[in-house]
């Protein structure tokens, strides 16, 4: 007979593991279940070529876990987690051989902007002096007053009079801005693309844009390392096809988008709330390829081959009518790509002159076209001669990610549309979204706020809904490494 626990978790990406961390630091029984065979969700790392270099399979820079209040108590590097700092936090080519560099340093950043290096600052430099507080109201999924008001209204400021993008005299300064809002993989310009460019655009002048050494897969290792040491436990290759199966459990988290859920409840649902899941929208589609390659990206501009991220996509308005197609569902031959080089940053990913290139594509929902022909055409562009370096290449595209991760709908690797609506209301408007109808039944994943990324927040907050809904426990139990030898 099946043990009876305090709580389920359904999904072991970064949410689901924070959800388990918080729940089994509050003293309860927990269970996690993985349908993969290993754990991480968008954590996880493959040895796809050769048995010495690992990819990322999905996410590879983490922003927002050096940022997250989840992370930030959870404490990465007393767990041995080292998170490195690139020389260049994210580099945007321009197709004549510019590139916007945006430098941890904000005065670094601002003197290679030249003529808009005022306007930058004027946007960033407030925002950096009041990170924490921003992060911490962003990331609260905007359901808490905020610890630090004048953070929000800068933030205000700087949206609603839908400018952020505009005010500079150049191009570069723009084009770069425009590649970190297209993080938010929707319209631009648009109010959620434009928080985004201020949310990431300002972290890489405060905690930075970082890169596991290693890999990401080291972080989902903690977590797991941590929920195990307070009595957790974790199953894989253990696919939840009905919460039945979790009758056991007093509460259940489900790591999994709005469209698990209403499968996962079989009915159960009140139609009304069915009816607001059954609305949620995915948004444009991710299409991956990852490279093993013999040497590092021969960027036409070197100064490129500096930094953690790239992103590839031209001018501010060459990027925002890429992601206006991407929404439309009409594939180009010129999508905007994400690329990272994890040994420019990580010496240690490179072995024996083989490395790993990441990147992938924003693409229309569902694209099936292959990957690894469209971004290493992309990448030639801005890095000639970068298809004779490949040793081996695979690719997964939009419409196969599903496959691999059931919460990438179409290879939506946000798992659900950032609109403005969707980021403030997902899935459903409700003051605690997390909670579902059902008894005991939470949503914790990147389906609800804060929305995707590596942050562990909506775990967390899912998390605290539970003990506070199910257990009735209003105290959030204390996240930090209890025992110095806590390591990866
Ligand atoms: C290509 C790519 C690149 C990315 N790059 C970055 C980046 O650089 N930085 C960053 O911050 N974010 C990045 N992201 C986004 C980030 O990975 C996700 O936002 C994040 O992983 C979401 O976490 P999650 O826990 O909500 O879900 P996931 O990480 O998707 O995990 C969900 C887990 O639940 C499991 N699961 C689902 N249904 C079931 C079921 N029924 N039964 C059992 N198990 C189930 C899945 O197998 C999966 O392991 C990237 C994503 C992709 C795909």
């Amino acid at each position: 007979m099946t043990q009876t626990v305090d709580a389920a978790i359904v999904g072991t990406g970064p949410n689901g593991l924070a959800a388990a961390v918080t729940l089994a630091r509050a003293g309860l029984r927990v269970e996690l279940h993985e349908a993969a065979a290993s754990i991480g969700g968008g954590l996880r790392g493959e040895a796809y070529f050769d048995s010495d270099v690992r990819h990322d399979v999905c996410s590879a820079v983490h922003p927002m876990a050096a940022a997250s209040p989840f992370f930030r108590e959870f404490d990465l590097t007393a767990r041995g987690v080292e998170l490195l700092g690139p020389e260049i936090g994210y580099a945007h080519p321009l197709d004549d051989g510019r590139a916007g560099l945006a430098y941890p340093d904000l005065d670094a950043t601002c003197d290679g902007l030249g003529e808009d290096g005022r306007r930058w600052r004027q946007l960033m430099e407030p925002l950096v002096e009041h990170s924490t507080g921003l992060v911490d109201f962003i990331m609260s999924g905007q359901r808490s007053l905020p610890g630090d008001p004048a953070a929000v209204l800068l933030l205000a400021a700087r949206l609603l009079p839908r400018r952020a993008l505009s005010g500079f005299r150049g191009d570069v300064a723009p084009a770069l801005l425009a590649g970190v809002a297209a993080h938010a993989v929707g319209k631009l310009p648009s109010l959620a693309a434009d928080a985004v460019a201020m949310l990431l655009g300002h972290l890489a002048h405060a905690t930075g844009w970082p890169l596991p050494r290693g890999g990401s897969e080291r972080i989902a290792r903690v977590m797991a390392d941590d929920v195990r040491a307070h009595g957790g436990t974790i199953h894989t290759g253990s696919h939840i096809t009905s919460l039945r199966q979790l009758d056991h459990a007093r509460a259940v988290l489900l790591d999994t988008t709005p469209t698990q859920l209403l499968t996962l409840a079989e009915g159960r649902l009140p139609a009304g709330y069915a009816r607001q899941l059954r609305r949620f929208r995915y948004g444009p589609g991710a299409t991956k390829a990852d490279f093993l390659v013999s040497e590092p990206v021969p960027w036409t501009n070197p100064d490129v081959g500096r930094a953690g991220t790239v992103h590839l996509g031209g001018s501010h308005t060459a990027i925002a009518r890429r992601e206006r197609l991407a929404v439309r569902g009409e594939p180009t031959d010129e999508p905007f790509v994400l690329l990272v080089e994890p040994a420019a940053t990580d010496p240690g990913r490179a072995h024996k002159g083989k490395r790993p290139v990441w990147a992938y594509a924003h693409v229309p929902n569902g694209d099936p076209r292959d990957p690894v022909a469209l971004l290493r055409s992309r990448i030639e562009k801005y890095a000639p001669g970068f298809g004779d370096t490949v040793l081996a290449a695979r690719g997964v595209a939009a419409r196969d990610y599903e496959s691999y991760n059931p919460n990438y709908v179409g290879g939506d690797i946000g798992a659900g549309a950032m609109t403005l609506y969707q980021s403030l209301a997902r899935p459903v408007p409700r003051l605690d979204p997390w909670r579902t109808p059902l008894p005991g039944v939470f949503l914790c994943s990147a389906s609800t706020p804060p929305g995707p990324g590596v942050h562990g927040m909506c775990g967390h907050l899912a998390a605290l809904s539970a003990l506070r809904n199910r257990f009735g426990v209003r105290e959030a139990p204390a996240l930090g490494p209890t025992a110095p030898g806590v390591r990866a």
